[in-house]
């Protein structure tokens, strides 16, 4: 599916952790962009020796609906597109096509849902888990599974623990990989934890979103115990 081209302003750049930003941009002409949750934009930030043009994907981690339009990245050390976006300063308008792609919920969910991101991979995360508690015929237990390295990279964490307090179906599981000597919470790599609580879930759907290397792992392993690959998994790689 490809989108639209839209044109918006930034209103607003928030740091959210170690080298997280939020970009919140307000489109042209204002009314809200009809997107799905899971969905991703492209914009265009430059373009390579031969004129070619530079593009890359981000998923909106805002909800529809809503009047501005929330982008969330991990700012890499040298990347086109990290350093195109520390550039961009409040006013400045930026180009984009979407919304595009089909990372997005099943219509319904007869048991579980199961949302395993890792880092930034959590930014669809959020509007989906929305979409889904807003239902109100699915009943399914939503349980997130978040793996980052270090606590430094955590954010969403009043938004999370907000929506846990209003929905007792909502599960969430942050994990930390590095040693951090304040840390109290969960250890470890998401994938055997996901592993480890199959047995506890009801005719889940997993939705796998971020590394492109614990999805292909975490979803060779749940293959081979019998989750269908078609039917029960989802998926979204941001990177390789
Ligand atoms: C559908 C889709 C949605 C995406 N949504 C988001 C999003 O919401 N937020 C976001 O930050 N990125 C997202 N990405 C990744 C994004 O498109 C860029 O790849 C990323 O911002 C790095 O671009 P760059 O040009 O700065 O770095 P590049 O020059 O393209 O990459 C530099 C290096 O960094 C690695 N890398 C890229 N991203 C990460 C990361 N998060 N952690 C560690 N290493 C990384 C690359 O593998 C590469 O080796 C998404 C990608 C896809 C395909």
């Amino acid at each position: 599916m490809s989108g639209s081209v839209h044109e918006a302003t930034v209103i607003g750049i928030n740091s959210l952790a170690r080298e997280v930003v939020e970009w919140v941009l307000r489109t042209d002409p204002p009314e809200p962009l009809r997107f799905r949750p899971g969905q991703f934009i492209s914009l265009r930030i430059g373009e390579d020796a031969d004129g070619a043009a530079i593009l890359r994907s981000y998923s909106i981690a805002s909800s529809p609906g809503q009047p501005e339009l929330s982008l969330i990245l991990k700012l890499v050390d040298g990347g086109a597109a990290s350093s195109w976006f520390r550039k961009l300063a409040l006013g400045d308008r930026v180009r984009f096509t979407g919304p595009m792609g089909f990372f997005g919920l099943d219509l319904e969910h007869a048991g579980d849902v199961v949302l395993g991101a890792t880092g930034v991979g959590i930014t669809p995360v959020l509007p989906m888990i929305d979409e889904l508690l807003a239902r109100p015929n699915e009943h399914g237990r939503v349980r997130l599974y978040w793996g980052n390295r270090s606590p430094e990279d955590l954010f969403w964490q009043e938004e999370l623990a907000a929506r846990v307090r209003a929905h007792q179906r909502l599960e969430v599981r942050t994990y930390v990989t590095a040693e951090a000597p304040g840390w109290s919470g969960l250890r470890g790599r998401i994938t055997p934890a996901v592993l480890a609580d199959l047995g506890e879930l009801s005719r889940p759907v997993f939705y796998l979103v971020g590394n492109g290397a614990m999805i292909r792992e975490l979803k060779g392993e749940l293959v081979s115990r019998g989750v269908d690959r078609k039917r029960q998994i989802r998926n979204e790689a941001f990177f390789e």
